[in-house]
């Protein structure tokens, strides 16, 4: 199955990747886990990508889309995977469909996880990361609003909408049967 996972920052997106990518038995490609990697080796890639990672900023999209597409070359993303944090903007979703048009493949769906502003804010802050403070996830949270939150217009029918309030597990439940109807 080839996934996007769409949702504001602290939705629970990339928990709720992992345990998708491990029943769905495909990769959970997440570029915020790709630049942490980076900026952990100290690659160059990193250092740029710090910068405007700790100022809530996205990262520049050649930057990005070089990033991902490096990544979905790999062999265990042949046939299937979960794209969490890209494409964050209409271009960048514009460069994911040439990418996967060359590669004769298309998207199964596009998963939307839909939480209020002042719970991902809670979220955000217990959850401690390093660009976790009040004015990153102000900025962060402004960047959704303005340029993330256009794709959901923009896949239209393809969106699949996942109430992300609740536990962990109910929500699972809630994503895991929409995509049964999906292979239905
Ligand atoms: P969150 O789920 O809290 O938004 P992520 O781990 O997905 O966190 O992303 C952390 C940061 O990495 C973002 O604030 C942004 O700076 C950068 N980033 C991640 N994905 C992209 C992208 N597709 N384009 C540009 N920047 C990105």
């Amino acid at each position: 199955m080839r996934l996007v996972l769409l949702g504001p920052p602290g939705a629970g997106k990339g928990t709720q990747a992992s345990i998708l990518s491990d029943k769905l038995g495909v990769p959970h490609i997440s570029t915020g886990d790709l630049f942490r990697a980076n900026i952990g080796e100290g690659t160059s890639l990193g250092v740029e990508a710090k910068e405007y990672i700790d100022a809530g900023r996205l990262v520049p999209t050649e930057v990005t889309a070089r990033m991902v597409e490096a990544r979905l070359e790999e062999s265990d993303a042949a046939n299937g995977f979960l794209l969490d944090g890209f494409p964050r903007t209409v271009e960048q979703a514009e460069i994911l469909e040439e990418l996967l048009r060359k590669k004769g493949v298309a998207l199964d769906g596009v998963l939307n996880f839909q939480v209020d502003e002042d719970v991902v804010v809670e979220r955000m802050l217990a959850r401690g990361r390093e660009d976790d403070n009040e004015e990153t996830i102000r900025t962060r949270l402004g960047v959704y609003r303005n340029e993330t939150a256009p794709l959901i217009d923009h896949y239209g029918d393809e969106i699949i909408n996942i109430d992300a309030v609740g536990e962990v597990d109910e929500v699972n439940g809630r994503a895991m049967s929409e995509l049964e109807k999906l292979s239905k």
